[in-house]
This record gives C-alpha cells, structure tokens and sequence, in this order.
C-alpha cells in the first residue's frame, strides 16, 4: 500500500488519485488548461484529494496523492495544495459534489469578460442546470471568490468566473470534466455565432430550456 508523509493512503483514496491525475491530464490535452493553471479535486468520505500547486501533471505519481479535511487542513501527502482549494472546499460543503473541475478554458474564460450570463444559445445549458452565471471578480485562492462562485452555482452544476475561467462538479471525476468540456464548447458557439457582422444569434427560451431539463432527468432511465 502506498503511504505518504502525514498519513496513510488507503486503497480508495490511492484509485481516486489516479483518476485525478487522469483527469488533470486530459485537462491539458484537450486544451482546456495550459501548464499548471487549473486544478482538479475529487472526495472520498470527509477527505478531499486535490491537485498540489506548481507541479505538471506528467509529474505526479502514485507517491504524490495530496489531500485534505474538508477545513482544509492537510491529511495527506506533503506538496502544497493548490492555492485555489477554497473554492473547491466550499462547494464540496455547500454542494454534494464529489468532483471538481477548474480552468482558465479560453472560449469560456473570453465570455466571462462579455457577459453576466452565457446566453442560451445551446439547450446543453440544462445539463448544467440552467442559464450560467459569471461570478465577480475577486482575486484567486480568497474566500471572498469562493462566495461568489457559491451563489453562481446555486441550482447549477457549473459557473465561468469573470476573467479567471471556469468550474464545474459532478458526482465523479468523468461528470464534472465533461461538464466543463461542454461549457467551454457552448461558449465557443456564442462567441462564433455573435461574431457574423450583422446577425444576431437566436436564442432559446426559459420554457425550451426547462423542457430539455426534464427530458434530460429521465435521459437513460427505463420508463
Ligand atoms: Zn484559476
């Protein structure tokens, strides 16, 4: 079994890590990151694995696993946690949330500087819950940007936050990164479609949205 200084990894968490530096990876490959500037969390029970600060992805390995309690003090592992972990810790305790995804994701982050709302140019919106909010500006890693984007998550799986980029959660690491690989996808139809000199996008209704939600709560259930 893998340990690391501070505390023992337990199986669970060590599977959850590998997923996590998955996930951070595919951040990267698919453009939605460059370098080191977003993070990627996940909870297993009342511990929060977390990407730790500065290090590339390519470089963690199975002896890096980097986690903390849900105040944010550190139980395993000895790099630095990212400097934007109290924005995930607020929504794992606001939320129940399982997994976190941050970026500075480029259609998504040019939108937040736009608009306080991605129009509803897509009815994938409703797979986030609704129209997406654009959280204030405060400054990254301060608890008063991890308010922000509490109230722009509320009844929303995902958010941009104004010049920074975005985030989303779900109930496992492949849910909250496809939810952000749909938000920076539906922020690049806008900003494609609005940028025909002359036209203007058409845009769904509140009513369209909320009959694509309900189509998408029985999505894959029998009955
Ligand atoms: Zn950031």
């Amino acid at each position: 079994m893998a340990e690391a200084q501070g505390g023992r990894v337990r199986p669970e968490e060590a599977s959850a890590w590998e997923a996590l530096v998955t996930t951070a990876r595919r951040t990267v490959a698919d453009g939605l990151v460059v370098g080191t500037s977003g993070n990627v969390s996940v909870r297993v029970g009342d511990t929060v694995l977390v990407t730790p600060s500065g290090v590339p992805y390519d470089r963690l390995t199975p002896a890096d696993v980097t986690g903390v309690g849900l105040d944010g003090r550190q139980l395993l592992g000895t790099l630095v946690p990212t400097s934007e972990l109290p924005m995930h810790l607020a929504v794992y305790r606001a939320t129940d949330a399982r997994a976190v995804v941050h970026t500075h994701a480029v259609h998504a982050t040019a939108v937040s500087t736009l608009v306080p709302e991605l129009p509803l140019v897509h009815y994938m919106a409703a797979a986030l819950g609704g129209p997406v909010r654009v959280a204030p500006y405060a400054a990254y890693g301060t608890d008063e940007l991890a308010g922000h984007v509490l109230r722009a998550l509320e009844d929303r799986s995902g958010c941009l936050l104004r010049n920074h980029g975005t985030l989303t959660h779900g109930s496992s690491l492949d849910q909250a990164y496809d939810r952000t690989a749909q938000l920076d996808w539906m922020c690049r139809l806008w900003l494609t479609a609005s940028s025909v000199p002359g036209l203007t996008p058409s845009l769904l209704t509140p009513g369209q949205l909320a009959e694509v939600g309900e189509r998408l709560r029985g999505y894959g259930q029998p009955g």
